[in-house]
């Protein structure tokens, strides 16, 4: 049995403490913010009176390593959702609705009706889906046919959505593998799930009481400044409370964002440009009839709004890759967004109280000279290894990638 230390209580620090704690190693964990959570958090915000999240977050049942992270900790029933995979659409422009519903099973069954495609699309256009495969380092908009129908209503919002990137630049080839872990499984894997009361209170919370009863602890408030190292090992590491010394035997898991761990190692190499997420969370009740109802959830095509989530008294909307939006002020696009809002949930004058929260480095940027970036789990230091969604995963900055990359460091640990 080891010691080990988990700079950075994001998921996938988290992820990682959960890995070594079931091999049977003693873990402390050391958040330098408030509260464990980084991206993925809820908080109490005084101009809306309620808690919110930082951000809606959204996973799809075919993410295994995301459900298996909530089965651990006991938390998967506290997720919602429409129990089915469906995905509800509103094209603001012309006011058209329509719900892709995958079957079940693995035939797509749903793209040789013309009634379950959707409207407008031919079956041929869905074998461009093939062309992700082999894609290489092709643009999501180049390895797609972006004057298809399907593309405009269907493919870039899931990719931007996925990816956090303009499909110019975003890499076709992370897109294909999310989309070969659920859209290309089929409906069973594809179920939206999203947490029913916060995300503090899915992801989070949970995994700190069954760390919490398992011997592992948790700093919070507890920046580290420094990494000391010396004979090829991490030594110790100087945080806002002082010098932690790594006794020999011991390790590190290095779990913040990108741009703090190239602070502490300066020879590493991480990706070094962000895509911002905004969310904005409107203080109204809004009951939609139909399908968004149903879901909880309603994606928007040409306006600002990409996502709108339902919630008890709130109604929450995400634009993601959206670099292009965080100088514009807070209240010109609140009050922009709440036009699409009026329209699309059929809600009355005038604007509610409203946050707008801006994201800025949401997650890295999803393209080709980022993901030579991004390294692997494993350091040339013996008892240090990275976690975080911005290492080489595979997949994009999601929480599926966050969790994978906890597991993947925990297993990197040669630990006695
Ligand atoms: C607005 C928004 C919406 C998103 N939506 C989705 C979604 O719908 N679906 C999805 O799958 N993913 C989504 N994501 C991405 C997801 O949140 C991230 O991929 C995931 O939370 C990253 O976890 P992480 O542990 O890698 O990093 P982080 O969450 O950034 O964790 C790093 C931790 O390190 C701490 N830290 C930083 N510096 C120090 C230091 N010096 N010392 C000690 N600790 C330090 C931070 O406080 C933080 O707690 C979204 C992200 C955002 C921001």
């Amino acid at each position: 049995m080891s010691h080990v230390h988990v700079i950075g209580a994001g998921l996938a620090g988290l992820s990682a403490a959960i890995a070594l704690t079931q091999a049977g190693h003693r873990v402390s964990l050391h958040e330098g913010g408030p509260a464990a959570g980084g991206r993925c958090r809820s908080y109490f915000d005084r101009a809306l009176g309620c808690r919110i999240d930082n951000g809606n977050h959204l996973i799809l049942s075919g993410n295994r390593a995301a459900m298996g992270y909530l089965d651990i900790i006991g938390a998967r029933h506290l997720l919602g959702g429409p129990g089915v995979a469906m995905f509800p659409f509103l094209d603001i422009g012309t006011g058209e609705r329509w719900t892709v519903s995958p079957d079940p099973g693995p035939v797509p069954w749903w793209v040789f009706r013309r009634e379950t495609r959707v409207p407008g699309t031919k079956l041929l256009e869905y074998a461009q889906l093939l062309r992700l495969r082999g894609a290489g380092d092709t643009p999501v908009s180049e390895a797609l046919d972006r004057r298809s129908e399907l593309y405009r209503k269907l493919l870039e919002p899931l990719a931007v959505a996925a990816l956090n990137t303009p499909p110019d630049a975003a890499l076709a080839r992370l897109l294909d593998t999310v989309v070969k872990e659920t859209l290309m499984r089929g409906g069973r894997a594809c179920v939206p799930l999203y947490p029913r009361v916060g995300l503090s209170e899915t992801f989070i919370d949970p995994a700190l009481a069954w760390l919490a009863a398992r011997g592992g602890v948790l700093h919070v408030a507890r920046r580290t400044t420094a990494l000391r190292i010396a004979d090829g090992k991490v030594a110790g590491f100087e945080t806002t409370d002082g010098l932690i010394p790594v006794a020999p035997g011991e390790a590190v898991v290095l779990a913040v964002p990108a741009w703090i761990a190239s602070g502490l190692l300066p020879w590493l190499t991480v990706p070094d440009a962000f895509e911002a997420i905004v969310n904005l969370h409107y203080s109204v009740d809004a009951r939609p009839a139909g399908d968004a109802g149903q879901a909880g959830f309603l994606g928007l095509i040409g306006g600002l709004a990409e996502w709108i989530f339902i919630k008890p008294g709130i109604v929450s909307i995400t634009i993601s890759a959206a670099n292009r939006l965080v100088d514009r002020s807070a209240e010109d696009l609140a009050a922009a967004v709440w036009q699409e809002m009026r329209v699309a949930l059929d809600l009355p004058e005038p604007m509610p109280k409203v946050r707008v929260v801006k994201e800025r480095r949401a997650t890295f940027a999803a393209t080709a000279a980022q993901e030579i970036r991004r390294p692997p789990a494993r350091t040339p230091l013996s008892n240090l290894v990275l976690a975080g969604d911005w290492t080489s995963t595979g997949l994009p900055g999601t929480i599926e990638g966050a969790i994978r990359s906890g597991r993947a460091a925990a297993d990197q640990l040669r630990l006695p």
